[in-house]
């Protein structure tokens, strides 16, 4: 090779091949910021932009769809949010399914499945997480981004050393990124703090009366397969916890500390004066115990480095060979909402919501989460309205 002399020839060789190169990898890279399609069902009464609650989020990066499905029967109004951390996918496919099979009987249910549309575009930063994990359909492989638990430092930056959110709390730097800890927003703040004023206004002008998050968080920590609520849906939450156990499921129920400002459990509560819970599964793939985090530990949750740790009662969760698959995760959350929705029929029966068409945990754990979601489609299908 030594004697080896390139030509102009060569050179625009590998130069072409540079660039090809790059061209691939920043189309792959570029493929980030697009949101994949959500399918709802015929029960949608309409679809909007979380832009329509507060305008001045058009046209950015937090922007998201908001799905309202109402029914007949005057009835309360239910928020629920996925999304609010792009790395907890069990909160995001929870959402999902929901739109994509929910009727509404009686009242009105909001479904945001990717609250903060910017933390999809990227990932966490020295995580080697997927970009993307499958699930699989009866019409075949449906892709979904694993995003970041904040928001894309592209769409804000930079960070401040120490932040005080809107609700006062001093926090590290990069929670002014995170969704959670930006309640009630402000309107000329940051990006994120803009898409928690948005969802704060969608609560006032929807006249929301319950709002449930959705989100997950390692095996290894404390607040994990429970309810989190605020103080003023302590009976709600307990209600709920009594119903899920009844079934042979338990979670744990957590009180939203007074002193914890920023988050959805608390702020919606107590700025918009709503009923507020947060329902939280185990995600290895957010845990420090895990291996090698790979698309089939976001979707079946096996690890070994678990199963040790579980041995070890190192964790809060149970934790076997089977391990904590998407779907289980999916089923929780589903059972968790119907408990919650029972709870408020129950304790306050004019703003009582009643839905249909939603699977029973047991077969969302059976049939698996994709049993439920719609096929795959070539591009995007808009939702039809027109019977609406
Ligand atoms: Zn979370």
């Amino acid at each position: 090779m030594k004697d080896w002399k390139g030509t102009p020839w060569t050179a625009a060789g590998l130069l072409a091949i540079g660039v090809l190169v790059a061209v691939l990898s920043g189309l792959r890279f570029m493929s980030m910021r697009t949101a994949e399609p959500v399918h709802p069902g015929p029960g949608l009464g309409r679809r909007e932009l979380l832009s329509a609650y507060f305008p001045a989020l058009a046209g950015t990066p937090g922007d998201t769809d908001v799905y309202v499905f109402e029914g007949l029967e005057q009835g309360g109004a239910v928020l629920v949010t996925g999304g609010a951390h792009p790395n907890e996918p069990a909160g995001t496919i929870s959402a999902v399914l929901l739109a994509e099979n929910l009727r509404v009987v009686r009242g009105k249910v909001i479904v945001i499945p990717r609250a903060n549309a910017s933390g999809f575009t990227c990932n966490d930063p020295q995580e080697a997480n997927p970009q993307r994990f499958t699930i699989a359909t009866p019409g075949g492989p449906r892709e979904f981004r694993l995003g970041s638990r904040l928001t894309n430092p592209v769409h804000q930056w930079p960070d401040p050393t120490l932040y005080e959110n809107p609700a006062g709390q001093m926090l590290s730097a990069s929670e002014v990124r995170n969704l959670n800890r930006c309640y009630p927003g402000r309107p000329n703040g940051t990006l994120t703090e803009r898409t928690a004023f948005a969802i704060m206004e969608l609560i006032r002008r929807e006249k929301v009366d319950l709002g449930i998050d959705l989100h997950e968080s390692a095996p290894e920590y404390p607040v994990i397969n429970a309810i989190v609520f605020h103080d003023a849906s302590a009976e709600l939450a307990a209600l709920a916890q009594m119903a899920l156990q009844s079934e042979g499921l338990e979670f744990r129920l957590e009180a939203s500390p007074a002193n914890l400002r920023g988050l959805s459990h608390r702020e919606w509560g107590d700025a918009a004066g709503i009923k507020a819970v947060l329902i939280e599964t185990p995600n290895p793939v957010q845990g420090r115990l895990k291996g090698r985090t790979t698309a089939a530990l976001v979707v079946e949750g096996k690890d070994k480095a678990y199963l040790k740790a579980s041995r070890l009662g190192r964790l809060f969760v149970p934790f076997d060979e089977r391990g904590v698959p998407l779907s289980d995760r999916v089923a929780r959350h589903l059972a968790g909402v119907t408990a919650v929705l029972q709870s408020l029929a129950e304790l306050e029966p004019e703003k009582a919501v009643t839905v249909e068409g939603l699977p029973g945990w047991r077969e969302v754990m059976d049939k698996g989460a994709g049993a439920f979601l719609s096929p795959a489609k070539d591009g995007d299908r808009e939702p039809d309205n027109s019977t609406t």
